[in-house]
């Protein structure tokens, strides 16, 4: 019975299925020996055959105990190989933060949209339709001096404002809504509180009729303002913007001295925060609206941020410098 040694003995399942067709398979001995057993007389036919019954019998369950054994063995090996070694190397991660602009943005987005606003999006390369001419910049205005424009050889350009997507809502929408259009805007300016891409959040909201007053739209800005800064106070002065009429100027209480003036407000002890006003009867012309009214606002996310944060340079929010961002966590 030394096959037995041998078959325990195999290194493979390749190996134990060679030795298992040499001992079981037709030209093996056990097989010739049956062959053999009908030239033997009758009685030592049958003793021969029980013998050679019990031999194969034995090596087909060595072989079958032997052959599980490897199967086991070849799939530990495999599940080794493939196991990852946690303690190869010391895995240290540290906790990431939002970037300040994009926490104020969170934090402006998320307070609209509490307030059942929309929200919307548009394409970062506009043409002068939207961009100026619907929102009542018609050409030579000079407020379109205001806004140094990015210009694109093919007469687009890289929107100055949020405002293009107020356009692109109206001509797809019909009133009432309320949306607000978060992303970046793109302006030839490069100093202290101005970098070439910044962020603005862009809000209109447009009803039938005369549904729609400057008592509601005070209400909403004075209400997010306290929302985002604290309770400050809030104060509207008259200004000019080219898409809204009547239009606003929000100020905040200066968060810095309170009010008593600092460097920070220049001494006057408020901080111009926002623009906002009545929506200009000629951009609602522009988009083929009648009968309606509406309030739009639009804000600097960066002009928020640096002063929530109180970051004195705006331009090292994009310098990428970790020990600033870091203290954002
Ligand atoms: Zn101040």
């Amino acid at each position: 019975m030394d096959y037995l040694t041998e078959i325990n003995e195999a290194s493979s399942l390749d190996a134990l299925d060679r030795l298992r067709v040499e001992l079981l398979g037709k030209k093996s001995r056990i097989a010739t020996s049956f062959a053999a057993l009908r030239d033997l007389p009758p009685e030592e036919r049958q003793v021969k055959a029980a013998e050679l019954n019990t031999e194969k019998e034995a090596l087909t369950q060595a072989i079958e105990r032997k052959k599980a054994e490897l199967q086991e063995g070849e799939l530990q090996t495999a599940i080794a190989k493939e196991a990852i070694d946690v303690t190869l190397f010391e895995a240290r991660e540290e906790n990431g933060s939002l970037h300040p602009i994009s926490r104020a943005m969170e934090e402006i987005i998320e307070y609209f949209l509490q307030m059942n606003f929309e929200l919307r999006t548009g394409p970062l390369i506009e043409d002068e339709f939207h961009n100026f001419e619907a929102l009542n910049l018609p050409k030579y205005h000079p407020a379109r001096e205001m806004q140094d424009t990015f210009y694109m050889n093919d007469g687009m350009l890289l929107r100055t404002h949020t405002s293009p997507v107020q356009i692109h809502t109206m001509l797809g929408a019909k009133p009432p809504f309320k949306m607000i259009a978060p992303g970046a805007v793109f302006r030839r300016d490069y100093d202290l509180t101005h970098t070439p891409m910044f962020h603005q959040v862009e809000g209109l909201v447009v009803a039938e009729g005369k549904q729609i007053s400057f008592a509601n739209l005070k209400h909403i800005i004075i209400d997010f303002l306290t929302h985002f800064f604290g309770n400050f106070p809030v104060r509207f002065r008259p200004s000019y913007f080219p898409f809204t009429e009547p239009s606003a100027e929000v100020d905040v209480g200066c968060i810095f001295c309170g009010g008593a003036g600092c460097r920070m407000c220049k001494n006057t002890g408020w901080l111009e925060v926002l623009g906002c006003g009545m929506v200009d009867p000629n951009v609602f012309k522009a988009v083929g609206y009648e009968n309606v009214s509406g309030y739009a606002f639009g804000m600097g996310v960066e002009r928020l941020a640096t002063l929530k944060y109180r970051v004195g340079d705006l331009r090292s929010l994009y310098e990428g410098d970790l020990d600033l961002l870091e203290q954002f966590q």
